[in-house]
């Protein structure tokens, strides 16, 4: 019997090509099918005599086919199928393209609907690649006349089989049971979620179509608040590591950086340390744009932690940003006899000696030998041969990797076997996301804003670059280098591919170091290169012997090389809003002016728009408005990397009225019922959509 688990391949003739057609859409069993919500609509709910047709229009007919041939194009030789419909009021051409089974499919005397535009050309008055649907029986239709629903799909699936097979568990939605209780639907106008789901693949009408909607962003926006809210109160009962506050130990710190903090990095500095103070777990995320100075204010942290004898974990999410923060922080704190280890996948060091080994660092870590220990996703990774624990875990710090959240911690946690004590969280991000925003949906975290630069940096001045004006700006390249400056070229992929026109890093670097710029040194990176190789090129960069890095994305993220003062990238209409806007932050770390050139060959209006917003913002937070209004579709800036917003199919961030509908109604409800105890169906619920999200 077909139920809500039942595997699509165990459908009625559904094939095995089809059903790993349906698993590339992550759509594998009859659940994911229901859930699996169109993205638009096409409106071919007017149904009209063919008489009444205006030219132009779109709309559907219904009537006989009575004719319909197949022939082949002169020039390319392509399928045309040309069908005569009628109705009591009249006849009219159909033609399709490519499609000859059609010619079998409706034979002549069959009842259809035809829906599409009503086009004129030089062949006359005719419906072109009209969607079709035969009249056999009274069931409605489902790929004519009416809301039409149109799938995100791969080329290789047709929209009317995915109408179909969806049709088809029509009568499983009745098995899915409505857990949003009675007083809240009604309360909020609610449909209920039976019809809801019906509705959202076939709506009877627009109306219906907007409540279907309303509900369903109604369940994700209002389950992400739920869980957010019953995090907080959660983590607000575990136990944690008081932190005191060593005011004599930070000041004599800040004393000898060699700049002035900036107010707003003293003030989130402020806003962890008193986090610190408390005996339940710091949640924070410590937002700033790239190049504000977030890892100082995390080293106060850090120095506070070691200084009350506990220890610090830092994860970054490349090798190359680890090492480089070990540098930095190792530096940083040279005043003091700290134990700082360097673990990722290929390296291991404690205070620069590398003879030891990982599983010495391992031991070391638990037996409280080490202070702090600075590492990729290794230091979290499961594997029983590299498990790590430790004595005294107190502070956890993520840097870049937005919301890599409460499941890492989860597992830092149980690290610390002896105490079970929750470490304090403190997450970094050069992610802006607007205030308003963060504030509504990420409501477990609390939020520290570093909202202005260092005193004495200049603007990153960003042009967008005509393919005509390249070799006035490799001149200008040639001018920043005569002035010792080094300079940044990113190309989307490695390797040459066949995808047309592409710039690739290694063909790039070929063409630079040999045609372009033979005398002048020039370096690649890219993912593909051992970690050792990696290191060097960074390193020579570093040192200035490598004058111009052409790389791909991995220098993305943290990469500080204060001497570059040009970045260029190429074909950036690849690139997200989010990406480009990393990738600038790259230069302009230093007190001479730096510039970012942006090559594109596109003059799509959308493309050249985005990149004008790039140009125009201000700082993040503009950009991110900005591409909140570019995109909308759940994928705001950066958010994508987190796999946090997964959950969010239909509900938008832009749905700022839902956001806080919800927002309040979950308040509401753990105000009357903190545990959910009088809710079960809705507990369960939070912590599924717990484990859904943290498997990404
Ligand atoms: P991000 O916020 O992108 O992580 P970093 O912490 O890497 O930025 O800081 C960028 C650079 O700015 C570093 O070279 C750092 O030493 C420097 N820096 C940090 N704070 C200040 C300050 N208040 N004044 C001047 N330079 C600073
Ligand atoms: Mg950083």
């Amino acid at each position: 019997m077909v139920g809500l688990e039942t595997l699509i391949k165990d459908l009625h003739r559904i094939g095995k090509v089809t059903t790993s057609r349906f698993k590339k859409l992550g759509v594998n069993k009859v659940s994911d099918l229901i859930f699996y919500y169109p993205f638009r609509y096409d409106d071919f709910s007017q149904i009209k005599k063919i008489n009444q047709l205006q030219i132009g229009e779109t709309a559907t007919i219904k009537g006989q086919i009575e004719l319909i041939h197949n022939k082949r194009s002169p020039v390319k030789h392509m399928y045309i199928t040309e069908a005569l419909i009628k109705d009591e009021t009249g006849t009219l051409k159909a033609v399709w393209f490519n499609q000859p089974f059609l010619a079998k499919n409706l034979s002549i005397g069959s009842e259809v609907y035809l829906s599409g535009r009503l086009d004129e050309d030089w062949q006359g008055i005719q419906l072109i690649n009209p969607s079709y649907e035969k009249i056999y029986t009274q069931s409605k239709q489902i790929h004519t006349a009416g809301l039409v629903p149109i799938y995100p799909t791969t080329s290789k699936l047709t929209q009317k089989q995915i109408r179909f097979l969806i049709k088809l568990t029509f009568p499983q939605i009745k098995k899915i049971s409505d857990w949003l209780p009675e007083s809240i639907k009604n309360q909020h106008n609610l449909i209920d979620l039976n019809l809801a789901l019906e509705q959202i693949h076939f709506p009877s009408d627009k109306s219906s179509l907007i409540k279907a909607r309303q509900r369903l962003k109604f369940n994700e926006l209002f389950l992400l608040q739920l869980e957010n809210l019953f995090n907080k109160k959660k983590l607000h009962c575990q136990p944690a590591y008081k932190i005191k506050f060593d005011q004599s130990a930070v000041q004599k710190f800040v004393a000898q950086l060699p700049f002035k903090l900036t107010p707003a990095q003293k003030k989130s500095a402020w806003e962890i340390i008193q986090d610190l103070e408390k005996n339940y777990p710091m949640n924070r995320l410590l937002e700033g744009d790239v190049g504000s100075g977030k890892t100082v204010v995390a080293v106060m942290a850090i120095l506070n932690v070691i200084l009350n004898q506990h220890q610090v974990a830092l994860m970054a999410p490349t090798e190359i940003l680890a090492q480089q923060h070990f540098k930095t922080i190792s530096q940083l704190l040279n005043l003091y006899n700290f134990k700082i280890a360097l673990l990722t996948h290929t390296q291991h060091q404690v205070n620069f000696k590398s003879e030891i080994t990982r599983n010495q660092i391992i031991k070391k870590i638990k037996a409280d030998q080490v202070d702090l220990v600075i590492g990729t996703h290794t230091l979290i990774s499961n594997t029983l041969k590299s498990k790590i624990e430790f004595a005294k875990l107190a502070l956890v710090i993520i840097d870049e990797q937005h919301r890599f959240g409460v499941e890492q911690r989860a597992k830092l946690i149980q690290s610390d076997l002896k105490q079970k004590v929750m470490p304090h969280f403190l997450s970094m991000t050069a992610t802006p996301i607007p205030r308003s925003l963060a504030l509504t949906l990420y409501d477990d975290l609390d939020l520290s804003i570093i909202n202005q630069m260092p005193a004495g940096r200049k603007e990153v001045i960003t042009r967008i670059v005509m393919p005509k004006d390249r070799m006035k700006a490799y001149q200008f390249l040639r001018s920043q280098i005569a002035n010792g400056r080094q300079i940044f070229v990113i190309c989307p992929l490695i390797d040459p591919s066949d995808k047309l026109g592409v710039k690739s890093a290694t063909s790039e670097y070929q063409k630079l170091n040999q045609e372009i710029f033979p005398d002048i040194a020039v370096g690649l990176l890219h993912g593909k290169l051992k970690p050792a190789d990696k290191e060097r090129v960074v390193q020579q960069f570093l040192e200035n012997k490598i004058k111009i890095l052409v790389s791909t994305t991995v220098v993305e993220v943290g990469v500080d090389i204060p001497n570059a003062s040009l970045m260029m990238i190429e074909d950036a209409e690849r690139f997200g809003l989010a990406q480009l806007y990393q990738l600038r932050g790259r230069v302009g770390r230093a007190d001479f002016q730096s510039y970012c050139f942006i090559f594109t060959e596109s003059d799509n209006t959308k493309v050249r728009q985005r990149l004008k917003a790039l140009v125009e913002a201000k700082n993040g937070f503009e950009l991110a408005e900005k591409d909140l209004e570019f995109r909308g579709p759940g994928e705001i800036y950066g958010t994508q990397q987190s796999g946090y917003l997964n959950s969010l199919k239909i509900a938008r961030l832009s749905d700022v009225q839902i956001i806080q509908q919800t927002k309040q109604v979950a308040q509401d409800l753990l105000k009357d019922d903190p545990n959910l105890n009088y809710h079960p169906e809705l507990k369960s619920k939070i912590e599924n959509l717990e484990k859904v999200i943290h498997l990404e």
